[in-house]
């Protein structure tokens, strides 16, 4: 798939107006995992304070693996959904644990990024979005998570198809953006698309890129 001349120029102008950042973990493998599974359907704000109030519960991740799902929901009310949030949290720490004997998730850095997606794309509740966060923020790997806000604008930046799906995305992303970009465009395009590029209203008089966009929407 050949990246589009547009691309590296966005990307730059992305890194001037945000930031250029360098990988930093934000969590442990088995931490942005759970983490993840809590953002679905709710800010990164909510799925903090649950991830916390989970850890406060179980400062192990071997016992929440072993906690009745519904202490776990209590753990997590404030995350949305939790009955079926605190089933996927529970089945998959239960098969990993199972499987590896701990919760370090040490063996991913054993695994290629395709194998590692397809790994953990297998338990309940793992997507390829989350899957690649773990890969991303946990290990620095350059797997770039397609959520909502880089899946619409790049619908806008006329990166993907206008009937291309999450995966689809995820795999045309993937191939069109260099690897050493995959992490500062990712970080920037959440910030530009919580900022600028807004579901219901962007403001394009306002965007840097504006000229480089097949989907800005032109004011009088
Ligand atoms: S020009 Fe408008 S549609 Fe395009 S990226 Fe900027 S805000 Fe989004």
């Amino acid at each position: 798939m050949v990246t589009p001349a547009r691309l590296p120029v966005i990307i730059r102008y992305l890194d001037q107006e945000y930031f250029r950042p360098r990988f930093a973990p934000r969590f442990s493998p088995a931490d942005e995992l759970v983490f993840t599974i809590l953002s679905q359907n709710t800010t990164d704000i909510n799925a903090g304070r649950a991830l916390e109030s989970l850890k406060k519960k179980y400062p192990e991740w071997e016992e929440a693996a072993r906690a009745p799902v519904r202490s776990i929901a209590s753990a997590i009310r404030m995350s949305g959904i939790a009955g079926p949030k605190s089933r996927y949290i529970k089945e998959t720490l239960s098969e990993l644990l199972a499987e590896h004997g701990d919760l370090e998730l040490g063996f991913l850095k054993e695994m290629g990024d395709r194998e590692a997606l397809d790994y953990l794309t297998r338990f309940p509740g793992v997507g390829i979005k989350t899957a690649s966060c773990v890969l991303m923020f946990a290990l620095g790997r350059p797997v770039m998570p397609v959520d909502t806000h880089v899946f619409r604008v790049c619908k806008r930046l006329d990166f993907l198809p206008e009937d291309a799906t999450r995966e689809e995305a995820h795999w045309i992303l993937n191939a069109i953006v260099p690897e050493d970009d995959r992490y500062s465009f990712h970080i920037n395009l959440v910030l530009h698309g919580r900022k600028i590029c807004k579901a219901q209203r962007p403001r394009c008089g306002e965007c840097l890129i504006e000229g480089l966009c097949p989907g800005a929407i032109l004011e009088f």
